[in-house]
């Protein structure tokens, strides 16, 4: 064991000493404190592990207190611990309520760790030069920022969408590190040093699964001995964009532009706007990119996604503008060496850098990676070149599980009645230890459920209908709403129907997308008559208790788009091995998702609510009843 604070406890299991800590020193502290058996249950198991190690998966139900399980055995136990979360809600909640109040009772440590582009580089800021009037502004009101800011973090700047951003913004691909003059006082190294000093760092899903990409000296977050996922059930997206590639026309002129581009005016600009020796061969790359993305977005218009198997149709071009790719980077770096200021020239490197792994990405996606799906995205004059693993299970088991002794992986959500199979198979986890712990919450007599015949919302017909429940639900006027949608455009339609009679009714509806997420939210935890219309991300997160979240309709069974190119790679390997991609897939995914929509709405043991059911698939189809199951 690894008693390193100095704990009177020491020499006594992990677990006693957590419960002690729990029920005394924390329960004496709360008013209204409350022993939940499953917090207890959840915290001894979690103990169990970091004492141990090994990994864990934890499903505990809304209620449990799963936060305070894995945090007061940390704090015990001493041991330096990675708490990562999927949303930046819970990654504020942990930091500003639990553990700024678990401080005030035990002396430890802990920091935030987000990603560097949330830092401010002082070097880039210092060198940034705009003749654009509004970027000169923002660039002085940025230095003035810089000089009252402790940490540079762009969360903390009152002014939203500063437009320099990505210019002025820490890189890794333009940092002198150690060289930099402003290393001392550099906002980034200093919250690593930060991250280093600290017993407890709560990072994301993305930054662990960045850090664990990383070898030797370029990790970014310090060696620790336990990780704890919370929101695991997000884990596989989120590692699996992280392992990624994504190709963009619009991130490839963005590479460009840096280094040369054509005002208003007609003169270039850019960091090799002096070399006009490389002029022809930049614009001459520039014009084949431009053909080679108008030439895939005719090929596959039409399609929103296209999966790509085999040979790609385009890949005598794509191979050969990597090639092009590679030797503009030769003629760059031997025709401007030495002729730039030290600014500049570190600029140019990180453009080069990017150029680079944009030809190697292109070079990769012409013939695929084993494990790995590719497709074509186009989004109006957006067109992506996609390229991920259909699991990022190897990852898991190569690169996160050999760095930590103990891993515990929690959710309100990770299994279907018990059986975490699907998870532990999506993210490689089988061999993990298990445990589901029930939500603390009389939901039987919390919540009714209603579930409404005939809508189909593949008609118009189905919209009017599910619009017409939605009035009926709202007339009740007894609280908030909150009306998932799992189509953008079914839920247009349905807004355009409703909106007039709310406002008639003297309700405030909302739409995801017209406001922030966060500032929906924000109005609606502040009323009892607020009507959010939200897409995936109000199916998870959202915590709004008492009146001001009375009804939850779930319009449509949340099953996965069939033809997403992840899900149909997905359910082709089942088929493969002689399995039924509807039962072993598609199945527990939608319930995962339903258990997640449904836990938005009771989120105290005061709370009572209704939940409007709009798809009577769970009443007429045979799987009907394992969705039936994990409702309640
Ligand atoms: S050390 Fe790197 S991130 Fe920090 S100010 Fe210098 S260049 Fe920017």
């Amino acid at each position: 064991m690894h008693w390193d604070n100095g704990d009177e406890t020491a020499g006594s299991s992990l677990a006693k000493a957590a419960e002690i800590f729990l029920t005394g020193t924390v329960g004496g502290s709360m008013d209204n404190y409350e022993i939940r058996p499953s917090q207890m249950e959840l915290m001894n198991a979690c103990s169990r592990k970091i004492e141990e190690g090994g990994t864990l998966m934890a499903e505990a139900g809304t209620g449990t207190g799963k936060t305070f399980a894995y945090l007061v055995p940390i704090i015990i136990s001493g041991k330096k611990s990675i708490v990562s979360t999927k949303t930046i809600n819970l990654q504020e909640q942990i930091i500003t309520k639990d553990l700024s109040f678990l401080s005030g009772l035990k002396d430890f440590s802990y920091a935030i760790a987000k990603g560097r582009g949330n830092y401010l580089c002082l070097r880039r800021l210092n060198a940034f030069r705009s003749e654009d009037q509004e970027e000169a502004e923002e660039c002085r009101n940025m230095v003035i920022w810089a000089s009252e800011t402790d940490a540079g973090d762009i969360e903390d700047l009152k002014a939203k969408n500063v437009r320099i951003w990505s210019r002025i913004s820490s890189d890794p691909d333009a940092c002198k590190g150690i060289q930099c003059s402003y290393y001392r006082r550099c906002f980034y190294f200093k919250a690593r040093q930060k991250w280093e000093r600290s017993q407890i760092i709560v990072a994301n899903h993305s930054l662990v699964g960045i850090n664990s990409a990383l070898t030797g000296k370029s990790k970014i977050l310090p060696e620790a001995e336990v990780l704890i996922i919370d929101e695991a059930h997000a884990l596989d997206h989120v590692l699996s964009e992280v392992i990624g590639s994504t190709l963009s026309n619009r991130g490839f002129e963005s590479i460009l532009n840096k280094l040369l581009r054509i005002d208003e005016r007609g003169i270039y600009k850019g960091l090799l706007s002096k070399s006009p020796n490389l002029f022809t061969a930049i614009e001459s790359i520039r014009s084949e990119m431009r053909l080679f993305w108008t030439t895939v977005k005719n090929e596959f218009k039409g399609r929103d996604k296209y999966t790509v198997r085999g040979l790609f149709k385009y890949s005598e071009t794509a191979a050969g503008l990597s090639e092009a790719i590679e030797a503009l980077i030769t003629d760059i770096n031997t025709s401007v060496k030495g002729l730039f200021k030290e600014d500049e020239e570190v600029e140019l490197i990180a453009s080069i850098i990017k150029l680079k792994a944009f030809s190697e990405g292109l070079g990769e996606f012409v013939h695929g990676l084993d494990g790995y799906v590719r497709w074509i995205e186009i989004e109006k004059e957006k067109i992506v070149l996609r390229m991920l693993p259909v699991y990022p299970r190897d990852f898991v088991l190569n690169s996160i599980v050999p760095a930590y002794k103990s891993i515990i992986l929690t959710s309100a959500t990770l299994s279907v009645s018990g059986d975490f199979s699907f998870i532990s198979n999506v993210i490689g986890l089988g061999e993990a230890d298990k445990v589901t712990l029930p939500s603390p919450f009389d939901l039987r007599d919390q919540v009714t459920i209603e579930i409404k015949n005939g809508i189909d919302l593949k008609n118009e017909d189905g919209v009017e209908k599910l619009a017409g429940v939605i009035l009926d639900e709202a007339s009740k006027k007894d609280g908030g709403m909150l009306v998932l949608f799992t189509s953008r455009e079914v839920m247009k339609k349905t807004w355009d129907i409703c909106y007039e009679d709310l406002k008639v009714m003297d309700l405030n509806p909302m739409i995801q997308g017209e406001q922030p997420n966060k500032a929906m939210l924000r109005t609606m935890r502040e009323s009892e008559n607020s009507i959010i219309f939200g897409l995936d991300s109000f199916w998870e997160g959202v915590d709004v208790r008492g009146d001001s979240l009375k009804c939850l309709i779930i319009t449509k069974l949340p099953f996965e788009v069939p033809t997403e190119p992840i899900v149909m790679a997905r359910t082709e390997i089942i088929e493969r091995e002689g399995g039924t991609p509807f039962y072993e897939y598609s199945l527990p995914r939608a319930v995962l998702k339903l258990k997640q929509g449904i836990g938005r709405l009771i989120r105290s043991k005061t709370d009572r609510g209704r939940i409007v059911i709009c798809d009577d698939r769970i009443e007429t189809k045979t799987y009907g009843h394992v969705f039936k199951k994990s409702l309640l």
